[in-house]
C-alpha cells in the first residue's frame, strides 16, 4: 500500500472512529494497570518495611537484654537461615565503628554512610532503598538508634517483590497487546456498524447521481439519528423530484405559451407580405404585432413577478391599509366593465375599519385579478357579491359569483401556473392571474381559498389583521 493510500485511509470517519476508540481504550487500560501497579508496589514495600522493622525491634530487645555477644550470635544464625546474600545485619557506633555484623563478604561495597546521610534528624528510624554492584535486585534497609550512639541496621534484598512486579509488568504487556488488538477490532466493528447507515445513504445518493430521483433510502434498524438522516434525505429527494417535475412542466408551459403568440405574430407578418398589401394593411399588421407583443411582455412580466414573489425576493412596500377601502375602490373601478358584461356588482360594506399591514398596489392587483375573473366567468344576468369582514386573526375578503363555477377536478390545479379550466378555453387569459394572486397573498402571510359549484365560484382572500380584535 502506498504512503498516500495509507494516509487517505485515515481520512475515513470509520478509521478515525476506530482510532479514537483504540486510543481511549489504550489510555484507560494503561491508567487502570498503572494504578494497580503502583498500589501493588506500595503494598509490597509496606510489607517489607514491616518485616525488617519487626526484626530490628526484636534485635533491639535482644541487645538490651543480653548484650552484643548474644546479638552477634543471632546475626549469624539469622543471616545463615535467610541466606547471607539476601540479608545483612549490622551494629555500629555513630562514628562508624562496627561492633557486630552478619557475614558481609557478599556485601562488598556496602557503604553505610549513605544509609545515614540524614541521620536521624529528629527521627529514630531511617528507611533507605539503594542498589549495590553485584546485586541484581535493589536493597531496602532500616537503621534505628538502639542506644545512645549505637545504630542497628538491617538490609534485605527486594528480590521477591521485584520478581512479582516484573511478572506483573510482563503479564500487563501481554494483556495490553491482546486488549489493544481486541479493542481495535471491536472499535472497527462498532465504527463500521455506526457508519453503515451513512454508507447506505451515500451509496443511494451515488446511485441516484441526478438520474433516478424516484429512488429512496430504505429505512433500517440503525438508530434514530441514522433513520432521521434517511427520512430527511428521502424528504429532500421527494421535494427535489416535485420541484424538477414542476420545473419541467413550467418550462413546457412557457415554451407552449410563448410559441402560440409568436406563431401568431409570424402568421400575421407572413400573410401581409404574401398578399402584397397596401400601406393600411401594413399599418394593421404593425398594430397587431404590437398587441401580441404587449401580451407577451405582460405574460413574461407576470411570470417574473410570480417567481420573485414565490422565492421571497420581492420587496413589499408595506404600510397600514384599510382593506375594506381598497375593495370599495376596486368595485368602483370595475362598475363600467360589469355593466358592459351585464353583471350586477354587489358590495356589503364592513361595519368597522379593517386595518392590515400590506402593499397597496399589490393587494389592489390581487383583488382586481379575483374580481376580473368573477366578471369574466359570469354570464350576463349574473351577480358578483363582495364582502369584507373580520375572521379571527384575519381579515377575509370574499368574492362570490353566480357564474360557470369550477369543476371539482379543476380546483386542485387552478393556482398552478398556466392552468386554464376547460370552460375557460373560449375566454382570453394566460392562466397566470390566480398563481400571482396566491403568491402575493402568501407574501403577506395570507392565503386564498376557493369553493366552486356549478352555480358559481367563491374566492376568499385572507390577510392577517393589523389590529386583532379586542376581547
Ligand atoms: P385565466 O383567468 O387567465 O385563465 P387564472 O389564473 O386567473 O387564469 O384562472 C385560472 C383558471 O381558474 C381559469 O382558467 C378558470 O378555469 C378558473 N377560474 C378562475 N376564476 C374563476 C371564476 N371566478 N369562475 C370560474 N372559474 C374560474
Amino acid at each position: 500500500m502506498s504512503w498516500r493510500k495509507g494516509m487517505s485511509l485515515f481520512k475515513t470517519t470509520t478509521s478515525r472512529l476506530t482510532l479514537w476508540h483504540l486510543g481511549i481504550f489504550s489510555l484507560l487500560s494503561v491508567a487502570v494497570f498503572g494504578i494497580v501497579y503502583l498500589s501493588l508496589a506500595s503494598h509490597l514495600q509496606a510489607q517489607k518495611d514491616r518485616e525488617i522493622m519487626d526484626k530490628a525491634r526484636e534485635f533491639g530487645v535482644l541487645f538490651h537484654e543480653h548484650g552484643i555477644a548474644a546479638l552477634q550470635a543471632e546475626f549469624n544464625r539469622e543471616s545463615e537461615s535467610r541466606g547471607t546474600r539476601h540479608v545483612f545485619f549490622l551494629l555500629e557506633s555513630t562514628d562508624g565503628r562496627v561492633l557486630a555484623s552478619s557475614d558481609l563478604r557478599q556485601w562488598s561495597g556496602l557503604e553505610l554512610a549513605p544509609l545515614h546521610q540524614s541521620p536521624f534528624a529528629g527521627k529514630k528510624t531511617v528507611f533507605t532503598t539503594f542498589s549495590l554492584a553485584g546485586h541484581r535486585f535493589k536493597i531496602r534497609s532500616v537503621s534505628l538508634l538502639v542506644d545512645q550512639g549505637l545504630i542497628l541496621t538491617i538490609g534485605s534484598t527486594l528480590q521477591g517483590d521485584e520478581i512479582i512486579l516484573e511478572r506483573y509488568r510482563e503479564i500487563f504487556g501481554i494483556a495490553l497487546t491482546v486488549m489493544l488488538v481486541c479493542g481495535g477490532l471491536v472499535g472497527r466493528l462498532l465504527a463500521v456498524k455506526a457508519m453503515a447507515g451513512v454508507q447506505r445513504i451515500t451509496d443511494c445518493a451515488a446511485q441516484i447521481g441526478g438520474h433516478d430521483l424516484s429512488r429512496r433510502v430504505p429505512l433500517a434498524d440503525e438508530g434514530q439519528e441514522i433513520n432521521g438522516l434517511a427520512v430527511a434525505f428521502n424528504a429532500m429527494l421527494a421535494r427535489i423530484e416535485t420541484l424538477l417535475s414542476e420545473l419541467e412542466q413550467i418550462t413546457d408551459n412557457i415554451a407552449h405559451e410563448l410559441r402560440t403568440p409568436l406563431t401568431r405574430i409570424r402568421g400575421i407578418a407572413e400573410t401581409t407580405l404574401k398578399n402584397n398589401g397596401t400601406i393600411d394593411d401594413y399599418r394593421e399588421m404593425a398594430a397587431s404585432v404590437i398587441d401580441e407583443s404587449d401580451n407577451l411582455i405582460e405574460m413574461i412580466t407576470t411570470m417574473l413577478e410570480i417567481a420573485k414573489t414565490d422565492s421571497g425576493t420581492v420587496e413589499l412596500n408595506l404600510g397600514p391599509l384599510d382593506i375594506a377601502g381598497i375593495v370599495e375602490e376596486a368595485v368602483d373601478l370595475f362598475v363600467p366593465l360589469a355593466e358592459d358584461c351585464g353583471v350586477q356588482l354587489q358590495l356589503r360594506k364592513a361595519p368597522e375599519v379593517l386595518m392590515i399591514n400590506g402593499d397597496r398596489s399589490r393587494l389592489q392587483r390581487v383583488i382586481a385579478n379575483l374580481l376580473d375573473n368573477a366578471l369574466k366567468y359570469t354570464p350576463a344576468g349574473g351577480m358578483v357579491h363582495l364582502s369584507t369582514a373580520r375572521n379571527g386573526e384575519f381579515i377575509k375578503v370574499e368574492i362570490a359569483d353566480t357564474g360557470t363555477g369550477i369543476p371539482e377536478r379543476d380546483i386542485p390545479h387552478i393556482f398552478d401556473r398556466f392552468y386554464r379550466g376547460d370552460k375557460s378555453r373560449s375566454t382570453t387569459g394566460s392562466g397566470l392571474g390566480l398563481p400571482l394572486a396566491l403568491a402575493l397573498a402568501r407574501a403577506h402571510n395570507g392565503n386564498i381559498t376557493v369553493t366552486g359549484t356549478d352555480k358559481g365560484a367563491t374566492f376568499c382572500l385572507f390577510l392577517p389583521s393589523a389590529s386583532p380584535k379586542q376581547s
